[in-house]
């Protein structure tokens, strides 16, 4: 074994190596991106950017029925866009050994919402999980995970926090062990389609019952595995009040208890199923226990139906109301809730920190979407209307300055909440915004529909060619894939083949782009504007930008310190001092934007 120190998602990419994995699979999104392209880096390994999670865990799902070894990666919101496929891979189970990773955000905070996959995939789908609570600890569920998958003919699942995914610690490993196995697909249609067809070997019953059955009876094996997993342990140690730490829950719990200065009774618990015998074990003479988990109090109210099956009077408390049931946790509010349920007190009501102002939102200097925002801005203040917006780079006009789009949700649902509007009666213009990476992903079927039922809305794609907000990961619309240069997928193509009129700006020119989105408000119909520009941030460094550089500078005897290219416009190397506007030199990149924004032309 080796030492070296690494991040949780380096040690997931590293132990998915090691145990032979051959496909891997996932869409970007923080905190689990970096696994994919890490993956792809070792000997052997298949690695690709899906256009959605659920293609992704559809690709990996064929490589395990293929015999290799597979992955799929995703953050949370990704496992919700992969549900429908996780309902069904559930009943068939997989050949060789398959890892889904679902990583949570708990506090939200790189995503539009905090949630639990761990109520997804276990609770729902009644698949294992693992949930880690080090960075070592990742290394080793993976590859224990693996191992299980096969032998179980499940999906093992890993659920990191992103405390997990981008924290670092030392972590010892092995070797990565390609494996050879014959890629060979055994046709066994009674496992693997999936259909309300009569099992003639089970007295007429419907297949879908049958499978259900199937998985139910793979809860014993489960429940012994976990009950003789490492990952579950009991620390022994005197009183009557008990703390059960749950992943991340477990490694805050171990670093409020050397600030507490004593031994406590810890239970970490780090699988689901529960190891059910380990709990009662721990429970056995305590008269009440706190359970640290993100995000929901799954455990938590597992452990209290286990002990009103088995007569257990015990105290449980946790996130389903002693602690705070929404945030994350950390080491503070972990030692607070441990001292108050020793001295039996309440957790004390949260006390509202002081707000401290912090920069909002914005897009990069030079970035292209500026353009794009403040000319759409501008035709709605002509036209009236409402923006749908979506997520990406471009979802930052949202908030100030720009205060653009007025719905944010999932990915893709720009086109439906649009055309929905309309469909409500709304007598103004409805625009959509979405990035290219977001269309593919989940835009597409949504532009159909709109085209389909007649919709009447004006859809802005804002072309540049990367997946900018995760870190610049390729899709159908960039010039390569993850390991080879490939020919883009023109989503101004695939809308006209679609039925839809398409129109074409460059959003660094403002009047270019207004001007056309403007014109395709005034067409009926379904309207796809393509405001193509490369992203300034990835292409830049490579010396392909979308505009002609220009110095641009405030001229101060024009500047009557109005404020507006400061108040609405929001580049970061644009400031206010002494009533007057000023450039920051180094922080420009000469798009020239802005100097259409000023109406005085005090930008030049
Ligand atoms: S990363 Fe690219 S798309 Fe995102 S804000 Fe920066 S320049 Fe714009
Ligand atoms: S540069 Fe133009 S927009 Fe900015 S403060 Fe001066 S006059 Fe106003
Ligand atoms: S100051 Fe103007 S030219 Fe410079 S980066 Fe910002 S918008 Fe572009």
């Amino acid at each position: 074994m080796q030492k070296e120190f690494m991040l949780g998602n380096e040690a997931i990419a590293r132990a998915a190596a090691e145990s032979g994995v051959k496909v891997v699979a996932g869409y970007p999104g923080t905190p689990a991106t970096e696994i994919v392209d890490l993956c792809g880096g070792y000997p052997g390994v298949y690695a690709e950017w899906s256009t959605n999670e659920k293609h992704a865990f559809e690709v990996a799902t064929a490589a395990s029925l293929t015999n290799q070894r597979s992955m799929a990666v995703m953050k949370h919101n990704g496992t919700n866009a992969a549900t429908d496929f996780l309902m069904h891979v559930n009943f068939t189970g997989i050949r060789a050994g398959m890892v889904l990773i679902t990583a949570d955000d708990p506090g939200g905070l790189s995503s539009q919402c905090e949630e639990d996959t761990r109520i997804l995939v276990h609770n729902y789908a009644h698949l294992p999980m693992f949930d880690p609570s080090s960075v070592q600890e990742a290394y080793a569920m993976t590859k224990a995970a693996f191992e299980l998958s096969e032998k179980t003919e499940l999906v093992f699942a890993l659920r990191p926090v992103m405390r997990i995914n981008h924290a670092g610690g030392m972590v010892e490993y092995g070797a990565a062990a390609p494996q050879s196995r014959p890629a060979e697909f055994v046709i066994d249609r009674k496992r693997f389609v999936m259909s309300a067809v009569v099992e003639k070997e089970s007295g007429g019953e419907l297949r879908p019952k049958m499978r259900h059955r199937w998985l139910n009876a793979k809860q014993d094996e489960l429940r012994a595995l976990m009950e003789a997993s490492p990952f579950n342990r009991a620390e022994k140690a005197p009183g009557e009040v008990g703390f059960i730490g749950c992943g991340i829950g477990y490694a805050f719990l171990k670093e409020a208890e050397r600030i507490h200065g004593a031994k406590l009774p810890i239970l970490k618990l780090s699988t689901l199923p529960l190891p059910e015998g380990k709990v009662l074990d721990f429970v056995s003479g305590l008269k009440k226990v706190v359970v640290f988990e993100e995000v929901e109090p799954v455990v938590e109210k597992l452990i209290k139906e286990l002990c009103f099956e088995h007569k257990v009077v015990l105290e449980v408390l946790g996130r389903s109301g002693y602690l705070p049931k929404e945030g994350e946790l950390s080491t503070n509010l972990v030692l607070t809730a441990v001292e108050a349920a020793l001295a039996g007190k309440p957790y004390p009501a949260t006390v509202q920190g002081q707000y401290v102002s912090a920069r909002t939102r914005t897009q990069c200097s030079g970035c292209s979407h500026r353009g794009l925002l403040v000319a759409l801005k501008e035709v709605v203040r002509k036209n009236g209307g409402v923006v749908t917006g979506d997520i990406g780079c471009h979802d930052a006009g949202t908030f100030e300055p720009m205060n653009l789009q007025a719905t944010i949700y999932c990915m893709g649902s720009s086109i439906p909440m649009a055309y929905g509007i309309k469909k409500a009666g709304f007598d103004k213009p409805v625009y959509a915004l979405i990035g290219d990476s977001t269309f593919f992903h989940n835009g597409l079927t949504g532009l159909a529909s709109a085209i389909y039922n007649g919709g009447d809305i004006t859809v802005v794609i804002a072309y540049n060619s990367t997946t900018a907000m995760t870190g610049f990961q390729p899709h159908p619309g960039s010039a390569n894939n993850l390991n080879q240069p490939v020919t883009p997928i023109d989503p101004g193509a695939v809308a006209a083949a679609m039925g839809a009129k398409v129109f074409r700006c460059n959003p660094y020119n403002v009047e270019e782009t207004a001007r056309v989105i403007g014109e395709a408000t005034a067409e009926t119909g379904v309207k796809v504007v393509i405001a193509e520009a490369l992203c300034y941030l990835k292409f830049g460094r490579e010396g392909k930008i979308s505009f002609t550089p220009r110095q641009v500078a405030v001229d101060e005897a024009v500047c009557n310190g109005c404020g507006l290219c400061v108040r609405t416009f929001g580049c970061p190397a644009i400031s206010l001092a002494d009533n007057k506007a000023a450039i920051e030199p180094s922080g420009c990149n000469g798009c020239g934007v802005c100097v259409s924004v000023c109406k005085r032309g005090a930008i030049k």
